[in-house]
């Protein structure tokens, strides 16, 4: 739509869609508001919209992702999770605990990121465990307890939904709901976590292409939630001396086809403690938008991923690492 257009011309330009059976999802943007169609089986012709009031321009997108295309949206989109934007000048740093473990724990890691400049809080109440017999998590218990942390220290949470029978139960308490790489393709889950009114971090899945990625973000916008936040966090290759392999090349592609924002997990995306703060200034200079770390008060005594967890001693180093290389690529951190 132009600068100028109104509600009242957004709100034509969605009926026009309806009466010819299409979904409209208006995006509003710092410039001005694209209206995403869908639902249409073939071509649709442009003249049934193009000379509507406050329209600017009708754009085909060519990719099989639409909404999250930067064809249909070419400014940045920012999310807000609570008070912290992702996807402007700042560069956004969530951190804490693989999972949630007691709430002595969770409190003081969270008081540790939140003095040393972290911005979000992150833990797992639920677990997605290689081994049945590995800690699941504190389900219920753990969001109790991130709930506490935030209270404690004003950071907001993002967890992980594992399920879509505990998607309502997380919504209740996070402030952004994670859906994990060994979820990105259960499209049940992704729609109901655009179903339910809390931005989502959505992680890479292991094997998963660009297009694979960007289009289970689609599931997630196609349900009318806009606030979708992309998440690299590594790759299986052959490569052995890492966990994974973290693509931070995905991060400049993200960047040209979308308009979401996309930070980097550069502790799933390692698997290693001495590799973590290397690949979050590299994922910085490459223009991610904001880092996931996992920080550990006591990482040898963590109930999960303790080899990859910063202490906050060597958190405090990351930050003092970042801030030159944020600046240096045009942003803050
Ligand atoms: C996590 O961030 O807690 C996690 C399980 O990561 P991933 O889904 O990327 O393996
Ligand atoms: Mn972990």
């Amino acid at each position: 739509m132009d600068r100028t257009a109104t509600d009242e011309d957004v709100g034509r330009v969605v009926r026009a869609a309806e009466r010819l059976g299409l979904k409209a999802h208006p995006i509003p943007g710092a410039q001005r508001t694209a209206i995403g169609l869908t639902g249409n089986k073939g071509a649709i012709g442009p003249a049934a919209f193009e000379n509507l009031p406050g329209v600017l321009e009708v754009i085909r997108v060519s990719h099989p992702y639409k909404l999250v295309s930067r064809e249909f949206h070419p400014e940045d989109t920012v999310v807000s999770i609570g008070s912290v934007a992702i996807g402007g000048p700042r560069i956004v740093v969530m951190a804490g605990p693989c999972a949630v473990e007691s709430l002595e724990q969770t409190v003081a890691i969270a008081r540790d990121v939140k003095r040393l400049g972290g911005d979000l809080l992150r833990g797992g109440a639920f677990k997605p465990r290689t081994s049945p017999y590995s800690f699941q998590g504190l389900g219920e218990e753990g969001l109790k307890i991130l709930a506490a942390a935030r209270k404690e220290t004003g950071l907001p949470v993002v967890t992980e939904v594992l399920d879509t029978a505990y998607v309502d139960l997380v919504a209740r308490y996070a402030d952004a709901l994670q859906v994990g790489a060994r979820n990105m393709q259960n499209f049940e889950l992704l729609k109901q976590v655009g179903r339910a009114g809390k931005p989502v971090l959505l992680k890479r899945g292991m094997s998963a292409t660009l297009e694979e990625f960007l289009l289970a973000a689609e599931y997630v916008m196609a349900e009318g939630n806009p606030n979708v936040v992309l998440c690299e966090r590594g790759v299986r290759t052959f490569a052995d001396h890492t966990r994974n392999t973290l693509d931070l090349s995905v991060v400049p592609a993200v960047e040209r086809l979308s308009h979401l924002p996309i930070v980097v997990d550069p502790s799933h995306g390692t698997g290693r403690r001495d590799k973590v703060i290397p690949m979050s200034c590299a994922a910085v200079a490459a223009g991610a938008d904001g880092l996931i770390v996992e920080v550990h008060n006591k990482p040898e005594e963590a109930l999960s991923d303790g080899p990859q967890a910063l202490t906050p001693e060597l958190f405090a180093g990351l930050m003092g690492r970042l801030r030159p290389i944020a600046a240096a690529v045009g942003r803050s951190a």
